[in-house]
């Protein structure tokens, strides 16, 4: 009989074999395989059914040239994406990303993690992940919508309310969302939830610019609870100085922590008196301008560029990296724990590699791995696609609520998983695990399809 090891590692050779150029996809699917080897020597029918080799298989993929004038009147041309991995359990879902790094192997690496992310929120979606490398960072806001109008023109031919909803990522936010839903709305003549992620004036949700940040922080108060702890106190690093970032740091304050350090692609900010959040907005959200214009404006913050210091370097209980991928190696995770982290909380897709990842269990962290514990944000955009299908708007507190509830029971979950299969603390196995399960169980039910 086939054991769950052979399986598994039978199925990754295959997919090195057919994405070796795939970096970022083959370190996700690494992650997740690595836990489910326990799985499938309790539920060997899974092996029967191939399970992972079809779900490592997204169902689609679709990439498409997304040309727009620039201010100049120059043609220009990106490329364009749309993974729709999984529609086991639901709709595909998942954000748009806009970043010059964008590549077939980040879009798929995304969508992967996707589907166990959307499977652990209890939710019915499925997992999909698209954008382009097409850079924001400097751009008028009518580039921004030529690009935008041009690009879901090619979209809108593959997504629909029922069928594929995509949200925002890095580089797609709410000017992004309106740009993209204008003109879905224009070429289809119909007013559906078809994104998420939408202003507030046309059937947007309440707390979902929040919910990423917030989830994350929600999630790592359960950890901390478990190891009987609180926030009170407690220094926090947090980078990027984005949407999840400015919405983690300001839950941390809420809760009696204290952010003494966030970054940007350029360097990071160390402000010992708490970084300023309403400064942070109106720079990051208002002006769109560098990190270094906080520590212009706050007399004891300090700017450190990059290639002068990591904001990993620095003292601190907490850290939630809320950047980008592979943002903490292991020297940098080796560093975190020998200043005293204590819990680590992933905003950021992926940002720990394997190596960081293996420090942060070996040493005790509370390790809360990004599919968990930045789920929150896709859990209220499936709150948002409940409320546009039932046209009827619900409070701020109301979502909140449902928000803290969703981020508790994926903790648990992750937590009993990773009990029930013999690692109890390891919520990388325990997440790993309880995504998988509910996604397997309903691919085994659908047939081979
Ligand atoms: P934003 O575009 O709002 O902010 C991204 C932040 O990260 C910016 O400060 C940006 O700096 C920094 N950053 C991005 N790329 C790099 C890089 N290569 N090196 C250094 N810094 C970088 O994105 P979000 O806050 O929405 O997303 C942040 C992370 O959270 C991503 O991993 C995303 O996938 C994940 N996430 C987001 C969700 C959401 O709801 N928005 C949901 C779940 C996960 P700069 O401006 O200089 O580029």
């Amino acid at each position: 009989m086939t054991t769950g090891k052979q399986y598994v590692d039978s199925v990754f050779e295959k997919v090195k074999a057919q994405n070796g150029h795939e970096a970022e996809f083959l370190q996700a699917v690494e992650e997740v395989f690595n836990s489910l080897i326990p799985v499938f020597d309790k539920y060997p029918k899974y092996i029967e059914e191939n399970i992972l080799e079809r779900m490592v298989e997204p169902e689609r993929i679709v990439s498409f040239r997304v040309p727009w004038v620039d201010d100049k009147g120059n043609v220009q041309v990106n490329r364009g994406f749309r993974v729709q991995f999984s529609s086991a359990i639901g709709p595909y879902k998942g954000g748009l990303r806009f970043h010059p790094s964008v590549n077939q192997s980040i879009i798929k690496f995304l969508g992967f993690e996707q589907i166990f992310k959307n499977s652990l929120t209890g939710q019915p979606i499925g997992g999909g992940k698209g954008g382009s490398n097409f850079d924001p960072k400097g751009k008028s806001d009518n580039e921004i919508m030529r690009f935008c109008q041009s690009f879901m023109t090619e979209l809108s031919k593959h997504i629909g309310a029922d069928t594929d909803v995509p949200a925002g990522d890095i580089g797609v936010g709410g000017r992004e969302i309106g740009y993209l839903y204008g003109q879905y709305k224009r070429l289809r003549n119909e007013y559906t939830g078809v994104l998420t992620g939408k202003g507030l004036t046309y059937g947007g949700s309440l707390a979902r610019t929040e919910a990423t940040g917030y989830g994350a922080v929600y999630f790592a108060e359960q950890m901390l609870k478990a190891r009987g702890e609180n926030f009170e106190g407690k220094i926090a690093l947090v980078s990027g100085s984005g949407n999840v970032a400015i919405y983690a740091t300001e839950k941390l304050h809420a809760l009696g922590a204290k952010v003494v350090a966030v970054s940007d692609s350029s360097g990071y900010v160390y402000d010992e008196d708490g970084i300023d959040v309403e400064l942070l907005k109106d720079i990051k959200e208002v002006k769109r301008a560098r990190i270094v214009e906080y520590a212009n404006a706050r007399p004891n913050a300090k700017f450190i560029p990059v290639g002068e210091g990591s904001i990993w370097d620095n003292k601190a209980d907490l850290a939630f990296p809320c950047a980008t991928q592979n943002e903490i190696n292991e020297e940098q995770a080796k560093t975190l724990v020998a200043n005293g982290v204590i819990a680590v909380s992933e905003g950021a897709n992926m940002p720990s590699t394997l190596e960081a990842i293996d420090v942060f269990l070996n040493a005790g962290v509370s390790f809360g791995p990004a599919k968990a514990a930045n789920a929150g944000g896709v859990a209220v955009s499936a709150l948002e696609m409940a409320q546009n299908s039932q046209r009827t708007p619900w409070s701020f507190e109301e979502v909140d609520a449902k928000l803290y509830d969703i981020m508790k029971g994926i903790y648990e979950n992750s937590a009993a998983a990773a009990k029930e299969f013999g690692q109890e603390g390891n919520l990388v196995l325990g997440a790993n695990v309880a995504g998988f399960l509910k996604v397997a169980e309903a691919m085994s039910a659908q047939g081979v399809v």
